[in-house]
């Protein structure tokens, strides 16, 4: 990885950061995760050992520092102009 986006060519900063994404029927959060994050356009980039690491915790069933619990709303009928 570079010092600048491969989006936007914008300037990157290194950050930890966290992030959280779908995995099945669960939500998943990483924190402190390394990355270098674009000034411009927020895009985050990791690198293949970040990624790689990610991915074994969630294939390989590793047990959690710490679990959330996720509020979950629908808005089916909460919108007055639901369609
Ligand atoms: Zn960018």
């Amino acid at each position: 990885m570079g010092k600048f986006c491969a989006n936007c060519g914008g300037r990157l900063i290194k950050k930890a950061v966290t992030l959280d994404q779908h995995w099945g029927e669960q939500i998943v959060v990483f924190e402190d995760v390394p990355a270098k994050v674009c000034k411009d356009c927020q895009a985050i980039w990791r690198s293949c050992e970040v990624l790689e690491s990610m991915d074994r915790i969630l294939t390989q069933n590793v047990k959690p520092e710490k679990k959330l619990a996720v509020p979950v709303w629908s808005l089916t009928n909460r919108l007055k102009n639901a369609a």
